[in-house]
């Protein structure tokens, strides 16, 4: 499929393949026809699956570049998340040299900074707070030509207690506007929430995976040992080219970093507790190709678009097991290749199975002799080495059954198992002599061929 077929105009289709986008993705065909036409939507997509191209398409088509006033608002949960839909619309730009978008978020946007007669952006893109200051102050934005409104990762939305202040912002709109809804989950309270904005029977546009189809999962049995330790030998098997590493609490966040720190392997840390422009700092290394771990909480695992992220590690399994998909979504993005790998052992290993029984399929492997080993070739070995001979068992349950009498005196089990062990003794010495033969044999067979 191509983007042709969604009726765009000349210019888009030329801006998108500009961009290097040249077909769609799965949302993005479910999403674009409908949104061209004013539909509202509520869209289940994790990111990485093109999203944001999904609702940003159909807002750039519908807009009238040559009046001032604000068109569409884009409600994100974090700025970090609106920093990164306001880059993918500066980027058509080049195309649409008058689209004037514009950042409202925490200490970007003020009502000092964005002051009386300004021009009005066509797209405003920010958090839910600061929109609606921005927008409650009286007269400095007219809303009367809103059309559209985003609410991206609604769930995170909701879980950040963010719906009172988009419920003002959606009052303060003269009508009511086109809802464009995406979110990575979307469950009752969810839905109960998005109600008052779409009706109760609105249809939920899927993606076609829960992940990526190109990410793989394994699940890697560290027993009870020292997880730090096995991180460094995870890096020397697997010698990842940008891995991040996710780690359920903060705390442990910082104990990876400087134990790794320690040991040689220069990394950057992604937490909750970072200032704002801390983080914007750390995105900017790892986007210039400064650092090959992350090591981070969950924050960094949604939403976030790190470029060829090639292995996640999760040092945890999140109690949350949403998160895992939020967590692997990090790799594996449009199409690219991606490894998800998971620490476990006998306490987290319902964790495990409750993710198998929501389809995702893992490879097993397990911790040893400081290498990472897969679980089946573990298997194979095994019973390479403890191969049942149909001939020997034959002979045990012979030697059994001798021993076997009706009434099961003082001593049977002693009895059976001499009887067992001599036929074993006996079937070790067949081995043994065999093995002399076939090797007897073979130096006769080489011999002769020599005089020959
Ligand atoms: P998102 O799901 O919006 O976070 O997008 C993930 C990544 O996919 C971004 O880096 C986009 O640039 C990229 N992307 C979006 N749409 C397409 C497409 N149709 N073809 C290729 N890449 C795309």
């Amino acid at each position: 499929m191509s983007f042709k077929s969604f009726n765009l105009s000349d210019l888009m289709i030329k801006s998108l393949a500009r961009q290097g986008y040249l077909s769609p993705s799965s949302i993005q065909t479910r999403v674009i026809p409908k949104a061209l036409k004013g539909g509202n939507i509520v869209a289940q997509s994790e990111t990485g699956s093109g999203k944001t191209h999904a609702f940003i398409i159909p807002i750039i088509e519908n807009l009238q570049l040559d009046s001032d006033r604000l068109q569409a608002l884009i409600i994100t949960p974090t700025r970090e998340l609106a920093q990164q839909i306001y880059a993918f619309l500066e980027a058509f730009k080049g195309d649409y040299p008058k689209l004037h978008a514009r950042l409202f978020t925490a200490g970007k946007e003020t009502e000092r900074t964005f002051r009386q007669g300004m021009r009005v952006p066509h797209v405003i893109i920010g958090t839910p707070t600061r929109i609606k200051t921005m927008l409650e102050a009286k007269s400095l934005i007219d809303l009367g030509s809103v059309k559209t409104l985003v609410l991206d990762e609604a769930d995170m939305l909701m879980e950040m207690g963010y719906f009172a202040d988009i419920d003002i912002i959606y009052r303060l709109l003269k009508a009511p506007p086109q809802m464009m809804v995406f979110s990575a989950t979307i469950e009752f309270n969810l839905r109960k929430n998005l109600e008052k904005y779409v009706g109760a029977d609105f249809v939920i546009e899927m993606d076609d995976v829960k992940t990526a189809k190109t990410v793989g999962h394994h699940a890697i049995d560290v027993k009870h040992g020292d997880r730090l330790h096995a991180i460094e030998i995870f890096i020397k098997t697997l010698n990842p080219y940008l891995l991040i590493i996710f780690a359920s609490r903060k705390e442990q966040v910082a104990t990876i970093s400087s134990y790794l720190k320690s040991a040689g392997h220069d990394n950057i840390m992604l937490h909750g507790d970072m200032s704002a422009r801390e983080r914007k700092s750390a995105y900017k290394l790892i986007g210039a190709n400064k650092h090959r771990l992350i090591v981070a909480s969950d924050l960094a695992a949604r939403g976030l678009d790190i470029k060829d992220v090639s292995e996640v590690l999760n040092f945890d399994l999140p109690k949350d097991l949403t998160y895992y998909f939020h967590r692997a979504g990090r790799t594996g993005r449009f199409g690219a290749n991606g490894q998800c790998y998971s620490f476990y052992n006998s306490d987290t290993v319902t964790q495990l199975e409750k993710l198998i029984e929501s389809g995702v399929s893992f490879s097993f492997h397990e911790l040893r002799d400081d290498t990472i080993i897969s679980t089946d070739k573990i298997a194979r070995r095994k019973t390479r080495k403890q191969k049942v001979d149909p001939d020997l068992e034959r002979q045990i349950k012979l030697a059994a059954a001798k021993v076997k009498t009706d009434v099961v005196k003082p001593g049977y089990k002693k009895k059976v198992r001499d009887a067992v062990a001599k036929v074993k003794r006996k079937h070790k010495r067949e081995i043994i002599r065999k093995d002399i033969r076939r090797q007897r044999v073979a130096r006769y067979r080489k011999e002769g061929s020599k005089n020959e």
